[in-house]
């Protein structure tokens, strides 16, 4: 039951009313809403909806219309975070889980930790406990194998990921995993379930055989009515009559869970399909869909794993596949982060010489692209801070009140955003790392609004920009410029004029409650924006194999083509090139070169010397990592 209270009603009453509820036998979630305030209440003894409706305080009650309650999206609309120590899933980066299928030996899963880590793993799989068809077959190692997998974390920085097949593994779980997983072939032992639930970690629970979707979410229910909210799900294939494959994807099943519940998804592509050369397809096709991370079979030697060789990917089927992924993500709103579990500890870890709080700074307000920016480079929990200008951003980095700054420097279809580029110039910041994140354009006004009673439109020059097709087919309509995109969201909604809209990128809609008028209205739909890091101090983990330099050459013949005869006698791509005005002298120009090198690598510093001769004006803006490439 969802309980809608009344505006005005004080804390004491709301108190008074939980403790009666829980008196009653129920389970009371508070549901953070921005217009009203909301319980939701779950137990086996309901009443007619009137009784809680007349209850003082509450001003309507609404009945949960599915029978899972707790897991429903109508009782908790926004999508659940799980985290596992540092990593988050469900949140704006992708997270792959990766590792044989069995722990078999020492050496063998540790050599299989490190190469999954090394291309973008950041949990780490594998079985200690076996359910296996045949009573004949490999059963797993037992407590010997969880000690293996904590000698994997202690050296990797991997969490665990282990299934639990009998409610008396339950100490050993606690003692040394981070995630329980529930297999297939016990979606529904209810006792283990329960078990599971009050463990109180982070439990994976796998689609049963042949379970639908409801009974699948009913069995999630049963850990969360244990308290446990932490509950990823996973897709890993049904059986159908189709027996060419192991079992068969259900990809749909990636946008119905989405819809019908806040828990994150994942997908098991490897028990899906049970085929080697199945497993990235459909592990790329799962991210399509939107699946919030994977899990995935990897052995360094497949035909000799005790279980599940012929669908384990060989190490560099899989790097092969992380970088397909660092690909994709961005077309679905997310990323894959190759230095995650590196960067996560950034914010904690001691910051020698820097005074500046663990903060990120960056131009607007929450919800505008640059703030999504900002989560998907740094991960959903670290502290932000947003400023009114791009100026403000260099400021409060260069002035150490933020350790980092995110901000714009390039789109794909209106180019450099030549403030920011400016701003380089003039401040003494070193880029320390990049992002690029799709840029969908959506028209948001107030429910219902038509389109063609549209008289106003707010939005960011850029947006208007990258919406210039769409806009040219409607001339009457009057654009106002705002500093951002969410701020012209909130400008509409605070207007309360259905002759007005704005364009925002997704999410923008949820933020501020309002509703998409038309989807996807950018000129082209493969828009792109480059976004860097910048700080004074700081430097991020990862290789370095990128470098972004400043300079200007003496107004004579040959003066440019020489500086770029370096590159080129070094063999070092150059991958952007753009020349800005210099304020102070007419008609002269400063140039931007992105290299594909790191170019402060000790075997490329007499480059730099030789630059610095051939320029009149140097200066270094940065090495960092590009991210196409997981550690060499
Ligand atoms: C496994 O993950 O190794 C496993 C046994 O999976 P499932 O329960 O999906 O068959
Ligand atoms: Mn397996």
């Amino acid at each position: 039951m969802i309980l809608v209270l009344e505006k005005g009603v004080t804390q004491q009453q709301v108190e008074r009313l939980k403790d009666l509820l829980r008196s009653e036998g129920h389970m009371v979630k508070e549901i953070g809403g921005v217009e009203e305030q909301v319980l939701g209440i779950v137990g086996k003894m309901y009443r007619e909806s009137s009784y809680y409706g007349a209850l003082p305080g509450v001003e309507r009650a609404v009945p949960i219309s599915k029978p899972y309650k707790l897991v429903s999206r109508e009782l908790h609309p926004a999508a659940s975070i799980i985290k596992v120590g540092d990593v988050t899933i469900g949140g704006d980066r992708l997270v792959v889980i990766a590792g044989p299928c069995g722990v078999e030996d020492r050496k063998t899963t540790m050599d299989i930790a490190r190469v999954v880590r090394k291309h973008g793993a950041v949990l780490f799989r594998g079985g200690a406990f076996k359910p296996r068809t045949s009573p004949y077959a490999f059963q797993g190692l037992g407590e010997e194998g969880l000690k293996i997998l904590s000698e994997v974390r202690q050296e990797t920085g991997l969490g665990i990921v282990t299934e639990m097949t009998s409610p008396s593994q339950a100490d050993l779980m606690m003692k040394y995993v981070d995630v329980v997983q529930v297999g297939a072939r016990n979606m529904q032992n209810f006792e283990l379930l329960k078990s599971v639930g009050r463990i109180g970690k982070p439990v994976l629970l796998k689609r049963g055989l042949s379970a639908t979707i409801e009974e699948w979410l009913m069995s999630a229910e049963y850990i969360l009515s244990e308290g446990n909210d932490q509950v990823i799900l996973c897709e890993r294939g049904i059986r159908t009559f189709e027996r060419y494959t192991r079992n068969t994807l259900d990809l749909t099943a990636v946008p119905v869970i989405k819809k019908l519940t806040h828990l994150p998804i994942i997908v098991d592509p490897s028990h899906a399909t049970g085929i080697r050369e199945k497993v990235s397809p459909m592990a790329r096709a799962s991210i399509a869909a939107g699946a919030d991370g994977l899990i995935i079979e990897v052995h360094t030697q497949p035909e000799k794993a005790l279980s599940d060789g012929p669908q384990s990917l060989y190490p560099e089927q899989f790097e092969q596949l992380m970088r397909d992924l660092y690909a994709i993500a961005p077309v679905v709103g997310k990323q894959v982060d190759f230095a995650y579990l590196d960067k996560a500890t950034i914010m904690t870890r001691p910051r020698g010489e820097s005074k500046a709080p663990a903060t990120v700074v960056y131009s607007g307000v929450p919800g505008s692209f640059s703030h999504k920016a900002c989560m998907q480079f740094f991960g959903n929990e670290v502290p932000l801070r947003n400023s009114s200008s791009f100026r403000e951003v260099f400021t409060l980095v260069d002035s150490e009140q933020a350790a980092f700054g995110v901000v714009p420097v390039e789109n794909s279809l209106t180019g450099s955003i030549h403030e920011n580029y400016d701003l380089l110039l003039e401040y003494d910041l070193k880029i320390v790392g990049e992002l690029t994140l799709r840029i969908k354009h959506n028209l948001l006004g107030h429910p219902n609004a038509p389109i063609d009673g549209l008289e106003k439109i707010y939005s960011h020059p850029q947006a208007f920009q990258q919406c210039r097709e769409y806009l040219e087919k409607n001339p009457g309509w009057d654009l106002v410029a705002c500093k951002d995109t969410a701020t012209a969201v909130l400008r509409v909604k605070d207007g309360a004029d259905p002759k007005e809209a704005a364009i925002a990128g997704e999410g923008a809609d949820q933020v501020a409650g309002m509703a998409i008028l038309k989807e996807g209205i950018e000129t082209n739909p493969r828009n792109f924006t480059r976004f860097v890091v910048i700080s004074r101090n700081e430097s991020l983990p990862g290789p370095q194999n990128k470098s972004s330099l400043i300079y200007s050459v003496s107004d004579k013949p040959g003066a440019l083509f020489e500086t770029l005869g370096i590159f080129s006698r070094y063999d070092i791509n150059i991958v952007k090139i753009e020349s800005r005005p210099i304020h102070s002298r007419p008609w002269e120009y400063m140039f931007y070169v992105d290299l594909e090198t790191d170019i402060t690598e000790e075997s490329r510093k007499h480059i730099l010397a030789e630059l610095t001769e051939k320029t009149e004006f140097f200066k270094f803006l940065g090495s960092y990592n590009k991210g196409a490439r997981a550690n060499p």
